[in-house]
């Protein structure tokens, strides 16, 4: 089976968050079961800088031989060069092509808005070229490769179903099979109309979906992926039930009812050779995961090593780390307000992150409060190293989001013996078992949040009972394998739909 994988950030080439990590290591399991499966991602200037330039190969390709593939596409009326790049995963044999396009992909940042959100018409626009870029790919240049499933992920890769359907001459040969995952349905890239137009206003606008969906003036790329793809999947099992209803539908919970018989929760997984604190080259003391011995021990290390690297007091009480793009989603609002009180319980608090300016200007003027230092560190940026290093020092790991599609720093948490404190909410109910692998708060507000933080430091000061749940938590195998054959029988199930 040939799988292309589409999506906007692949870790360790581009990576905001936590579809980065997914979209870098689901393919590796995918592989593993023996499928024939590339990656597919925009060619920001970024990258291209760091991945195809640094091995002066621009515009011959990522790979030190000339592999370019050039092609036009029409989009706004105009004839657009495409410059193919293809490269591999790091450290494996995973085909990746990155898509370069001067005007529409390749110049500015990641995303135009630093929470990952979609903001602009520009930034929708950027991800309509790149979508039709992806079916040219594969139309113009069938000898680069011609998959049986598109695996397109989250509102950037929503209109590709409806772009391959289009495509005149699948009318009368088979198309590829379109499965379309749902990482955050808050996030849904709504498009002014026009850009029916610029993609392909003759042919689209007759699509009954398109129709629909513009009535009311604008275009919903999520939806557009919804009700275009032949199976839909979300990232946990909860979350696809949440999802049809009002409170967590985000407006297309009927949208999503009227098409539940084709969607499935499959819980992500995280790549266990990346997040190692054996082999984890981010920290300076490492561990073994399996040993609780040396897990506790490690821990400790680590602890001390960064509250000197963030000035914090040296001493041997208990940490909370919690590293989060910093989006209304995350509930660091009700984190923050219970700063002070938890710091009287005699915890330690790091937080890292960065995204809406609000949210981070409200964690440093609360962090740089004279009565907290030595006990707080706010950090704002998004470093990877120092993320790793609050998996390993940090006892406890704080997810207090308000929703949650799955989640992955629970898991990474857990993996590096870092216990959680989630709300029970998608995934995150999905992963942490209450009173065994962490501790879970119901209801979004401060003193159903206080209260599960100080059971889960009567916990702490039970050495006994603290080894124990520490040891569950590093005994949990969140690997891929499981559900990346769940995705197999999906693909399947969806070849089977596109007949
Ligand atoms: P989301 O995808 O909603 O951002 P996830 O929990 O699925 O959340 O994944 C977040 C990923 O991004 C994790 O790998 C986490 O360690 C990483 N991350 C988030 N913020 C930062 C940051 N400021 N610096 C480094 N890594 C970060």
């Amino acid at each position: 089976m040939k799988v292309l994988i589409v999506a906007s950030e692949c870790f360790p080439v581009v990576k905001v968050g936590g579809l980065g990590d997914v979209i870098g290591s689901l393919p590796k399991a995918l592989k593993k079961a023996g499928l024939d499966v590339r990656i597919v991602i925009p060619g920001y200037q970024k990258i291209l800088h760091t991945w195809c330039e640094s091995q002066a190969q621009h515009h011959t390709g990522c790979g030190g031989e000339d592999k370019s593939r050039d092609f036009v596409i029409h989009y706004a009326g105009e004839a657009q060069k495409v410059i193919l790049h293809q490269t591999v995963l790091p450290e494996t044999d995973i085909p990746l092509y990155l898509i370069e396009n001067e005007k529409y992909i390749s110049s500015g940042g990641i995303y135009m808005d630093p929470s990952a959100f979609a903001s602009s018409q520009e930034e929708i626009e950027r991800f309509a070229f790149f979508s039709k870029a992806v079916v040219g790919l594969f139309v113009a240049r069938e000898d680069v490769f011609f998959p049986d499933i598109v695996h397109c992920n989250d509102w950037h890769t929503g209109i590709i179903s409806q772009l391959i359907k289009s495509e005149a001459r699948y009318l009368e040969l088979n198309r590829p099979a379109t499965i379309f995952t749902i990482h955050n349905l808050a996030n849904q890239g709504i498009s002014s109309t026009d850009v029916v137009n610029k993609l392909d206003g003759e042919i689209l606008s007759k699509s009954p979906y398109i129709k629909w969906d513009t009535a009311d003036n604008n275009l919903d790329f999520i939806m557009q992926g919804i009700l275009g793809s032949d199976v839909v999947t979300t990232v946990s099992p909860s979350y696809a039930e949440e999802i049809k209803t009002q409170e967590f539908g985000e407006g297309l919970n009927e949208v999503i009812k009227a098409k539940e018989a084709r969607v499935f929760g499959v819980l992500n997984g995280i790549d266990k050779d990346v997040f190692n604190p054996k082999t984890d080259q981010y920290l300076k003391v490492n561990y073994s995961p399996e040993d609780l011995e040396a897990v506790l021990k490690g821990k400790s290390a680590n602890k001390k090593l960064l509250q000197q690297e963030l000035s914090l007091q040296e001493k041997s009480v208990p940490m909370i780390g919690l590293v989060s793009r910093l989006t209304n989603q995350k509930g660091i609002d009700i984190f923050v307000s219970s700063v002070d009180e938890m710091i009287s319980m005699g915890f330690q608090i790091v937080i890292l992150g960065t995204g809406d300016k609000a949210i981070e200007n409200r964690i440093v003027s609360k962090m740089s409060e004279p009565e907290l230092s030595g006990n707080c560190a706010g950090i704002i940026k998004f470093d990877e190293g120092v993320a790793r290093r609050v998996y390993a020092a940090a006892d406890f790991f704080a997810v207090p989001s308000r929703f949650e599609p799955c989640g992955l720093t629970q898991m990474i948490a857990m993996r590096y013996g870092a216990v959680p404190i989630v709300r029970a909410v998608g995934g995150l109910k999905d992963t942490v078992k209450e009173g065994e692998t962490g501790f879970l708060f119901e209801g979004f507000n401060q003193s159903e949040f206080l209260s599960v933080i100080k059971r889960a430091k009567r916990v702490y000061d039970d050495k006994n009972l603290w080894g124990k749940i520490v040891g569950n938590c590093i005994a949990e195998d969140f690997s891929w394998d499981k559900s990346a054959q769940e995705y197999i029988l999906l693909y399947a199930k969806a070849l089977a739909f596109a007949q």
